[in-house]
């Protein structure tokens, strides 16, 4: 069986007067992250990182920014049509590996309902969803709370 591997990377900007969503759940927070869509950083880094292991380009090529039709849109709506592509090209997902770097609010507490949420929307096991949370110190756009960064990576086969 041929396996490969797939790398996503993003960041949205923190502003006041939106809801926070991450990894597929509203986390009350007193700012929001802004975007087309709703802005899930974590989801669109793996849905960058499953489209990159099966070599299919990548989020903004699928779900263009400047289409009305993802305005404000669920991002795991574009979480599961990435699984389909990804499973129309003859993969199955192996595993995710991802780290979301925030200054605030703390993450860890919402990590369990955050991976039953990509599970199902994946239709994959839990088990093969690992998120991790860090700051990043205090230092750089993360650390100011100007923004929230995601990376990811994950194995197809
Ligand atoms: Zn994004």
């Amino acid at each position: 069986m041929k396996i490969r591997v797939g790398f996503g990377y993003d960041v949205h900007r923190l502003v006041p007067d939106r809801e926070l969503w991450l990894g597929g759940i509203r986390l009350e927070h007193t700012a929001g992250l802004s975007g087309h869509s709703d802005a899930d950083v974590l989801i669109h880094a793996i849905c960058d990182a499953l489209l990159g292991a099966a070599n299919l380009r990548d989020i903004g090529f699928h779900f263009p920014d400047t289409s009305a039709d993802y305005k404000d849109i669920d991002s795991k709506i574009l979480l599961r049509h990435t699984m389909m592509l990804v499973r129309q090209a003859g993969y199955e997902l192996g595993n995710i590996d991802a780290t979301v770097a925030a200054e605030q609010p703390k993450l860890s507490p919402f990590i369990p309902a955050m991976k039953q949420s990509l599970a199902a929307a994946l239709s994959v096991p839990e088990a093969d969803i690992s998120i991790k949370a860090t700051t990043t110190e205090k230092l750089g756009f993360t650390g100011r709370q100007e923004g929230i960064a995601a990376y990811a990576t994950v194995l197809i086969g």
